[in-house]
């Protein structure tokens, strides 16, 4: 990929008045670590800056790996630049609806054996908890609530003074490694849609790893570009979100890349979001995608789509969990 692709050279994008300016790097594919790669799309920003309306970014598939990642990309300095100040999973948290209840029936009628749930655990027991990616704290509130024993960790210096300062709560600025955390302190560590957003996801799974007590779990959920949506809509699906995702997983992706950072995959599933749907529909008819886009953000339809889409093993949004092995 060439910086060609974009349509501003990397030098005269509009940075805000405080430098520093944006950056563009190259990179190797994230997962295999080759550079052999070809044009996918290009998407635009689906919430741009005022000074970064009409660009568009390159997202590439590896020839090698299948692996499908964001490039050439703001480098890691400079990304701030494209997120805004009230970026949603930064916000505080707010009172957290509960749909639990219902879910074990209707992962009885489908025959899945473990229900799971976008911010819950699929296991009862507490300890040490890591949040990587905590945003304003909603999930670790709710964690230590249940009696975890819990840290987070986010970039966002601001949600992350507002989580000590506001709940209470342990969290540190900065990503993975971090000289504050120590090996084999966590039973479980969580990346609630977070992995897509770092520049060396291998790296952040390796040491989630080696912060991981043997036989201690990583959660993690991301976009599933191996989904309806994903194909339906193409550059307006709202799980690319560009450029602040530069990883976009299948499920066959992230397992690769869990094994790869040293953990056994304990499953993959599937999760249900019908507002993501909707949201793709309206970018959809943002960018002319027509009538049936128009549709589809009709809120009952959007709904039983999703609700489609996830029995059919097709939902744009997943969830794995891994496990340090024990010995
Ligand atoms: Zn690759």
């Amino acid at each position: 990929m060439i910086l060609r692709s974009l349509p501003h050279s990397v030098d005269t994008i509009n940075a805000p008045a405080n430098p520093p300016p944006i950056t563009w790097e190259e990179t190797d594919c994230p997962l295999c670590g080759r550079r052999d790669a070809e044009l996918l799309l290009e998407a635009a920003d689906p919430t741009p800056a005022p000074g970064q309306i009409g660009l568009r970014f390159p997202v590439v598939q590896c020839r090698v790996c299948d692996m499908v990642y964001t490039n050439p990309r703001p480098d890691r300095f400079s990304i701030g630049h494209f997120y805004p100040a009230d970026y949603r999973p930064h916000r505080r948290p707010r009172k957290i609806a509960t749909s639990a209840r219902t879910r074990p029936v209707l992962s009885r009628l489908l025959g899945r054996p473990n229900p799971v749930r976008r911010g819950e655990l699929p296991w009862p027991t507490t300890g040490r908890l890591l949040d990587f990616g905590c945003g304003g704290g909603a999930f670790l509130k709710r964690m230590a609530d249940q009696g975890w024993q819990v840290t987070g960790l986010d970039a966002a210096v601001g949600a992350v003074h507002t989580i000590r300062d506001e709940l209470g709560l342990t969290a540190l600025v900065g990503s993975l490694p971090h000289p504050e955390l120590q090996p084999c302190s966590f039973d479980v560590v969580t990346m609630w849609h977070s992995l897509e957003h770092v520049h060396q996801p291998l790296d952040v799974l390796r040491e989630a790893f080696r912060l991981l007590v043997p036989g201690g779990r990583l959660v993690v959920a991301t976009p599933n570009r191996d989904s309806w949506a994903a194909r339906w809509f193409g550059s307006s699906w709202f799980g690319l979100d560009l450029p602040r995702h530069l990883s976009h997983f299948t499920p066959a992706t992230l397992s690769t890349m869990l094994v790869a950072s040293g953990f056994r995959v304990t499953f993959v599933r599937d999760l249900r979001h019908s507002d993501w749907l909707r949201s793709s529909a309206k970018l959809g008819v943002r960018n002319g995608l027509g009538a049936w886009s128009q549709l589809l953000t009709w809120k009952p339809l959007a709904k039983a789509t999703a609700f489609a889409a996830y029995v059919a093993g097709q939902s744009d949004c997943m969830m794995a969990v891994a496990e340090r092995p024990a010995y």
